[in-house]
């Protein structure tokens, strides 16, 4: 059970529910699948469970108390429970613990992205303009999910490279890549500080919450990068919750080029293979 694998299954299943929602509606994906929800006053810091009757119907109960882009999101993971037939593994995990959750919850969350923000229907309303903040608050509204979640989605689908970091107490918690960008192997390691130079540090070390933006080097933000390259960092501070997201994006034609070795450094194309041209050289060989 891998990440596509997961997402693979989700669209499946959103292909088959008549009328993906897209403005607050899940009762189709709740139908579909002979699920009631009821929505409960739980303790804090529960978002939600599923309990199946003998007959086969599923009451999937969610916290009231909680917003209703969280609820929305844990009706999803819920369902993704019930389809994938993972069992919970809801013990609570910290924000500022670095244990890693249960895999079938990350697959869950995975699953519920899916459920949410369907990807036709994402690319349908993604505007072609220069990425922003504007554009994904507004996605965010659109899909009645949280900004995390709609910045998260719109870098992994977005057609220029693109990513979405989020970071807590300085430094990075996790980050989601465009294709382009995972392709390349572009690596932002979680558990990193937040790099020297960038415009989230900067915004961090001011101790309130603002927003900025700016063109910073690309290879101060990726693991063994080639130098050179810049990028457009778009950035937000939450002072009380110490949290920092940045939105990073260039154009395609401002990736490296050539090969990099575990260092970083440019694999010298003297020692490489020649240039195709076309012309067959074996005869040219001396032995
Ligand atoms: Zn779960």
């Amino acid at each position: 059970m891998d990440e596509l694998w997961v997402r693979q299954k989700a669209r499946g299943f959103v292909a088959k529910v008549a009328l993906p929602p897209v403005f607050g509606d899940l009762t189709p994906y709740l139908e579909a699948i002979n699920a009631k929800l009821r929505q409960e006053e739980l303790e804090q810091g529960e978002s939600g469970y599923t309990i199946t009757k003998p007959n086969g119907r599923h009451i999937v109960t969610v916290n009231s108390t909680e917003t209703l882009e969280r609820q929305r999101f844990t009706i999803c993971h819920e369902i993704a429970h019930i389809l994938l037939e993972l069992p919970s593994s809801h013990e609570e995990v910290p924000s500022w613990s670095y244990a890693k959750r249960h895999p079938n919850e990350v697959a869950c969350d995975t699953f519920a992205s899916e459920l949410l923000m369907p990807y036709k229907l994402w690319l349908d309303k993604v505007p072609p303009d220069d990425p922003s903040m504007e554009i994904i608050e507004n996605l965010a509204v659109t899909f009645g999910t949280s900004f995390p979640a709609a910045a998260s989605r719109y870098a992994s689908l977005s057609h220029r490279p693109c990513a979405f970091v989020t970071m807590e107490r300085g430094a990075v918690r996790y980050a989601s890549r465009s294709t382009s960008l995972r392709n390349v192997n572009a690596q932002i390691p979680a558990r990193s500080i937040i790099p020297a130079g960038s415009v989230a540090k900067r915004l961090r070390e001011a101790v309130v919450s603002a927003a900025a933006a700016g063109e910073v080097a690309q290879d101060i933000w990726f693991d063994n990068w080639k130098k050179g390259g810049v990028l457009w960092e778009i950035s937000r501070h939450f002072s009380s919750r110490d949290t920092t997201v940045s939105l990073l994006w260039f154009d395609e034609d401002e990736l490296p080029d050539g090969e990099l070795d575990r260092f970083g450094t440019s694999i010298d194309e003297e020692d490489g293979l020649e240039e195709l041209t076309g012309h067959l050289s074996w005869n040219k060989q001396k032995r």
